[in-house]
């Protein structure tokens, strides 16, 4: 009689140990699917930030005026005027003393005229 105990004793230790080996697998594998979602969601939304940013760049570069480059030249031609000649002359207006800035410290024709330049480069298209 007291083997018969034993032994249903030994088959119910081995159902709870494999029913507990079971439920220990089965959480394990829930943790990990949450953790794949937790990990999945923002690294999922950093993708779709990066693939919008960068047809929002494309798009931008795209748009970007292509007449800037002749408007280079023309700044280019115009401060090449606003140099000191060889007697030491400003070839923008002819002055033949040094240019002050604000403070009263010599400053270049190239510096001093920069307000004109800009206000002739304006127009012109
Ligand atoms: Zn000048």
């Amino acid at each position: 009689m007291s083997r018969v105990v034993l032994r249903v004793a030994q088959i119910v230790g081995v159902l709870v140990l494999a029913g507990l080996a079971i439920g220990v697998v089965l959480g394990l594998v829930q943790w990990l699917i949450g953790v794949a979602v937790l990990v999945a969601v923002p690294v999922g939304a950093w993708w779709l930030y990066q693939r919008i940013s960068a047809r929002n760049a494309n798009a931008v570069r795209g748009s970007t005026p292509p007449k800037a480059v002749t408007s280079g030249d023309r700044r280019a031609e115009l401060e090449r005027r606003a140099v000191l000649d060889a007697s030491g002359r400003c070839g923008w207006c002819g002055s033949a003393t040094l240019h002050k800035d604000e403070f009263g410290f010599p400053t270049t024709p190239l510096a001093f005229h920069r307000d004109e330049i800009d206000a002739k480069l304006k127009p012109s298209t």
